[in-house]
């Protein structure tokens, strides 16, 4: 979609550091990270947000999530234990309008999630 920051960043034209990519996700640092691990994981089509995945296939809304699993073995934080979040609309302060997951470790989390 254009002005999409994330459309932009999976179509290359804005750059990211890349950690994992296969043909419906894309997986990739967060440029302000909140964890030592801090890896965003979008679906290669655009959907605003979770609350907008009726647009999605099951299949690749279930691709986002095992992306976050890989991503976790990866990033070697998956015995230790890492979060996913993904925020949704104001409330939640969500900030860039394109589905995206967060993966966070390589620490203790702090217990409360609000
Ligand atoms: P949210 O606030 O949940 O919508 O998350 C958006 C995330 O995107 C924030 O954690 C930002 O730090 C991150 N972000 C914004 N611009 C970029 C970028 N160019 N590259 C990587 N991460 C970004
Ligand atoms: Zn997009």
């Amino acid at each position: 979609m254009e002005n999409c920051l994330f459309c932009k960043i999976i179509a290359g034209d804005i750059p990211s550091t890349k950690v994992y990519e296969d043909d419906k996700t894309y997986a990739f640092r967060d440029i302000n990270p909140m964890a030592p691990v801090h890896v965003l994981v979008v679906p290669k089509t655009h959907v605003a947000s979770l609350d907008a995945v009726d647009a999605l296939s099951d299949e690749l809304l279930a691709a986002c999530l095992r992306t976050c699993r890989t991503v976790a073995h990866q990033e070697a934080i998956a015995e230790s234990g890492f979060r996913v979040v993904s925020n949704c609309g104001c409330d939640a302060c969500q900030s860039v309008q394109h589905l995206h997951f967060h993966v966070l470790g390589g620490k203790k989390m702090a217990e409360s999630m609000a």
